[in-house]
């Protein structure tokens, strides 16, 4: 049973910014460093899942039919039995489904909304180390149940133009939630994705982003690297796909300092 279980959330409303490519990596790495760990996939897209190699078609459960479940018996959690085994020794997947695209409409009348995944994965720290959260490209019930059961943020930016743009509106949804349902929220890791060296636009976005976001912004930054965007098609995470490449170096990297923030944060 891990003495410690801390609960991130990769966010960033923008879409193809590298949310599901380093929840994904960042999930099977801690898996493959020894830790027990989760991966939420909170996003309809469903990508996370399938960058497992699961079909989400065929899972007798997933996130949407547990928030329906919720909302038939209030007390009801999710059994880490009935999670779903990636056939990865550590890591365990709840998956996403397309019928998440109504969790908006679902839970629009219902009382305490935002708090629903917080309570629903309550049971599973004494299963788990990590629980990364996969979210959507929105700052909709789906993110904000994120927000709200997260300790920490990931925070991926795309070194391209306009790569702070909206970010703003992250940092006040994220103090509201702060203020609101979830006091300990705290932005753990700003991590630069999909740079490319040969470009001076790459360069100037990671200062840009540094003299934003100063300590915040992860030492590691994600390289623009092909084996990472082949690996969904395989149902691999880079790391597993191609461990040697240098989209995996840089997100076992990132692995690391990830583990590094939690042991310097322990409660
Ligand atoms: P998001 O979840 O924010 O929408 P994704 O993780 O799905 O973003 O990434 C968007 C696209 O970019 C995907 O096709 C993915 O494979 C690709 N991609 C992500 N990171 C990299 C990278 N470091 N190098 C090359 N392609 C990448
Ligand atoms: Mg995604």
């Amino acid at each position: 049973m891990p003495s410690q279980s801390w609960t991130l959330a990769v966010v960033n409303q923008k879409g193809g910014v590298g949310k599901t490519t380093t929840a994904v990596n960042l999930a099977a790495g801690l898996a493959l460093s020894g830790e027990p760990t989760l991966l939420v996939d909170a996003d309809p897209q469903a990508n996370a899942t399938s960058g497992l190699g699961v079909d989400a078609r065929t899972q007798s459960h997933n996130l949407f039919s547990l928030i329906q479940a919720r909302l038939v018996h209030p007390q009801a959690t999710i059994a880490s039995e009935i999670l779903t085994d990636t056939g990865r020794e550590n890591l365990a997947l709840l998956p996403a489904s397309i019928d998440l695209a109504g969790a908006d409409v679902l839970l629009a009348s219902q009382i305490a909304r935002e708090t629903l995944l917080r309570s629903l994965l309550a049971p599973l720290h004494e299963d788990y180390r990590w629980i990364v959260i996969d979210t959507p490209p929105s700052l909709g019930v789906l993110t904000i149940n994120a927000l709200t059961a997260a300790d920490g943020l990931i925070v991926p930016v795309q070194c391209e133009y306009y790569a702070l743009e909206g970010l703003s509106q992250l940092l006040q949804t994220v103090d509201l939630v702060r203020q609101h349902l979830n006091p300990r929220l705290e932005i753990w890791k700003v991590v630069l994705t999909m740079h490319d060296s040969r470009t001076r636009l790459a360069e100037q976005v990671e200062q840009e982003v540094r003299k934003f976001f100063g300590a915040k912004v992860a030492h590691t930054v994600i390289p623009r690297n092909i084996r990472v965007s082949e690996s969904p098609s395989f149902g691999q995470p880079v790391i597993e796909y191609d461990p040697r490449s240098r989209g995996a170096q840089a997100y076992l990297e990132l692995v690391e300092e990830v583990k590094r923030y939690a042991a310097s944060c322990a409660r």
